[in-house]
């Protein structure tokens, strides 16, 4: 039984008592909505779960095996019945038989809609096999902070070895899909006292035969890294120290509310935005700090947020010790418009045949030392949640770039849209470096003190304190009215169903 301490580390929020009685697919709408309620352990929209539940068929009134697992879209705190997909235990594991190899991976998406049980109409997603195969009755895969700031490290699988030995293994960077599933299982089967893997660039996946035994588990190794994380930062600069002050909470206010309607108007000319500021302690820690030009070239950590931010935000120069606001905005434009450049290059290196058309090329994140982080999209909501993820992307760069170097996500090509549905995804992800151009705002002159050789990376979000991941509840998930970003996103996203 896991103790219920609260403040930086997670509670044990599993309450017998509404537990008992519930049927499986209850006890699993439970789970997912309790593991949801901290957004700590995954970021809205973020991870899925999953039993597997005899159940009797309608078809025959036999007893047949049936993967509950979370579908497309929604949100894990939110989630109901009707928010799962089910699916023939038996048919999932026949499509093994028709597996023609990683090369024909994306053509075992179109199988999944055959395996469904009870006509039910929602969509499974593209997480589904990693969830079959793990020969576990309850499997959890989330996005916790401080898993992807282990997945995020340059030495990640050494980090999981020393955190938590045999217990969780690790796996390398491999996108969402039927090959991955198979790697889960083999795992399972070469490690049968493993309680979960934690894979690289990605997120965690825990297991368990019941499923409170499965809940505990998470949150039991996400405290367990966040208790390492807190052992091995102390008496370390984060982001390699501040060297710029923050300016007072008046003057960062009055900045803002000046130079917010300038980037709205230079980056609304094909559609209107909205903008959201946030100068909490945990953003103020970043743009001050001496990192944070070549972390935040490095992009983001995670696909989602890749969706929510773009890549990497646009660095406004500023130096608060000599504050002009006027020689910002005089130069603004110019920022803008290389950015924009930066981004269609961007676009450029990774496009195929069959990608989408270039998406709004205007940076989503506006970063700028000693006054904190602006956000852009076409509603207030959408905004904030962009800097709220940009926020969660901060907490998995502290983490990891304070034990070890952090890893950005490679550069993925702008290909299909796949929301992680069983819409065909991407068939191969671009996995090279990122091409900037020289010198624009995406490619700042200060030396990457933090770059990594190799660019992976992976999904999260949630705020700050003191300690590298965030030991502070986050804000509350979303609500229905947060709607998703209109714009589609250019690759398959890892497990955001
Ligand atoms: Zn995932």
């Amino acid at each position: 039984m896991l103790d219920k301490r609260s403040g930086s580390r997670l509670a044990n929020l599993w309450d017998d008592a509404k537990a008992e009685g519930m049927s499986g697919p209850e006890l699993l709408v439970y789970r997912s909505n309790t593991l949801g309620s901290d957004k700590r352990v995954t970021n809205y929209g973020g991870g899925n779960t999953s039993s597997k539940v005899w159940q009797k068929d309608p078809l025959t009134g036999e007893d047949v095996e049936v993967l509950w697992v979370k579908g497309s879209g929604g949100d894990s705190a939110s989630i109901k019945l009707d928010g799962f997909a089910t699916l023939y235990m038996d048919k999932l594991r026949a499509l093994k038989g028709l597996y023609r190899g990683l090369a024909h991976e994306d053509e075992m998406v179109g199988y999944l809609p055959h395996c469904t049980f009870n006509l039910n109409p929602r969509a499974a997603s593209i997480d589904t096999p990693l969830h079959a195969f793990v020969p576990k009755p309850c499997v959890d895969h989330m996005h916790p902070d401080a898993i992807i700031a282990i997945a995020a490290a340059k030495d990640s699988k050494a980090i999981t070895k020393e955190i938590f030995g045999d217990a969780i293994g690790w796996l390398p960077w491999k996108r969402p899909g039927f090959e991955l599933g198979l790697w889960l299982e083999k795992f399972c089967l070469e490690n049968p006292d493993a309680k979960g893997v934690v894979l690289e660039s990605h997120g965690l996946f825990t297991w368990g035969d019941t499923p409170k035994e499965c809940y505990e588990t998470t949150i039991s190794v996400i405290n367990q890294a966040i208790d390492w994380f807190e052992r091995k930062s102390q008496g370390k600069a984060i982001f390699g120290g501040e060297v710029v002050k923050a300016l007072d909470a008046p003057a960062r206010r009055a900045i803002a509310a000046k130079l917010m309607p300038r980037i709205r108007g230079l980056i609304s000319e094909k559609s209107h935005k909205l903008g959201h500021f946030d100068d909490q302690p945990a953003v103020l820690e970043f743009v001050n700090s001496k990192d944070l030009r070549p972390l935040a070239a490095l992009g983001t950590s995670c696909p989602d947020h890749f969706l929510r931010t773009k890549i990497r935000p646009l660095v406004i120069e500023f130096d608060p010790a000599k504050p002009d606001v006027d020689a910002v905005i005089a130069r603004l434009a110019d920022d803008i418009a290389a950015y924009r450049v930066g981004y269609q290059a961007y676009y450029d290196s990774c496009k195929r045949a069959d990608s989408p058309a270039i998406r709004d090329p205007n940076a989503v994140v506006y970063l700028m030392p000693g006054v904190g982080m602006f956000t852009f999209a076409g509603d207030k909501a959408t905004a904030r949640i962009s800097g709220e993820f940009y926020v969660n992307a901060i907490n998995v760069m502290r983490g990891a770039s304070t034990v070890s170097s952090y890893v950005g996500l490679p550069a993925q090509e702008p290909s299909t849209s796949n929301t992680g549905s069983s819409r065909k995804p991407s068939s191969s992800a671009c996995r090279s470096r990122r091409r900037w151009p020289a010198r624009s705002p995406w490619s700042p002159a200060a030396p990457a003190a933090s770059a990594a050789p190799l660019p992976t990376g992976c999904c999260t979000k949630a705020p700050v304190l003191s300690s590298p991941i965030s030991m502070r509840p986050r804000s509350p998930a979303p609500t229905k009215s947060c709607r998703k970003p209109s714009e589609k996103t250019s690759f398959a996203r890892c497990g955001s169903t």
